[in-house]
């Protein structure tokens, strides 16, 4: 993928899809209204005003050159609900007055041009495309919405648009490693293990901890529901890297980073046209 790095956020582009994800510069992302599991008062969150947050989208948009009635983002909550996106959502979540797709966490769109954003801070953002049909969408994998098997749904319900598996290639953006995803909590070890079906997304650690590999559970999950196209991904851990924000290393009050997803280009009705 080419990547381009710039102050506040990391691009990657290929053929017609394009993927950013924000970094620590580009400030938190995430509204006080916020997110499922989030208590802000709690966590010392609160000390982020919706007018900075406001503030911060708004300097994004103007950086990256993406008006925020191109981009449309889900306030969260730990599901697999998959929130079909057209153009008349352009501008939601991207702004405090704008916060009404609640209960979401993927979207899908044929609309090109439209941004689909999701935040994340050790969760994966996953982005299925289908170039050929236009199609997109955009899943927040940690662990709830893999054991949830989300990219699968996420897949699924492009298969049911139009998309062809063969067609669809799928990227993973930053999210939390197996050495920094480090548990105790048996929960999750008979999750990944028995429920999922999946051994080797638990790797041992000393006293009897162990790492979660979040990646390669959702990527199992994929293969299982039929997925046989290119798997890409950034490679980057933003636990291990420091220009990103992570629950896991700050606690749950850190910031937010953005990722958003596009198909680019004319086509579809969200091309920008120009003025006669
Ligand atoms: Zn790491």
């Amino acid at each position: 993928m080419i990547g381009e790095e710039n102050r506040g956020y990391l691009r990657f582009r290929q053929d017609d899809l394009e993927i950013i994800t924000t970094t620590r510069e580009a400030g938190t992302l995430l509204y006080r209204a916020g997110q499922a599991g989030v208590d802000h008062a709690a966590t010392g969150g609160a000390a982020v005003d919706d007018t900075v947050v406001d503030e911060n989208y708004r300097r994004l948009g103007e950086t990256l050159g993406i008006p925020r009635e191109r981009m449309v983002r889900v306030v969260l909550d730990h599901g697999c609900a998959i929130f079909e996106a057209d153009r008349s959502a352009g501008g939601e979540g991207v702004s405090s007055d704008r916060q009404n797709l609640g209960g979401f966490d993927a979207l899908v769109t044929g609309e090109r041009n439209l941004y689909l954003g999701i935040t994340t801070a050790d969760c994966f953002p996953v982005i299925l495309a289908d170039r050929q049909r236009g199609l997109v969408g955009l899943a927040h994998c940690g662990w709830r919405g893999i054991a949830l098997r989300l990219e699968a749904l996420l897949f699924r319900k492009m298969l049911s648009l139009g998309a062809q598996p063969r067609d669809i290639r799928a990227v993973y953006g930053p999210g939390i490693c197996p050495d920094c995803y480090v548990q105790n909590d048996p929960l999750l070890k008979r999750v990944f293990r028995d429920d999922l079906g999946c051994p080797s997304a638990v790797i041992p650690r000393r006293d009897g901890c162990y790492g979660i590999d979040l990646k390669e559970a959702s990527r199992k999950n994929l293969l299982e529901a039929g997925f046989p196209g290119e798997i890409l991904e950034t490679g980057i851990c933003n636990a291990c890297d420091p220009r990103f924000f992570s629950v896991r290393r700050e606690g749950a009050g850190t910031g937010r980073m953005l990722t958003l997803a596009a198909l680019r280009g004319p086509g579809g009705s969200g091309a920008p046209r120009s003025a006669r």
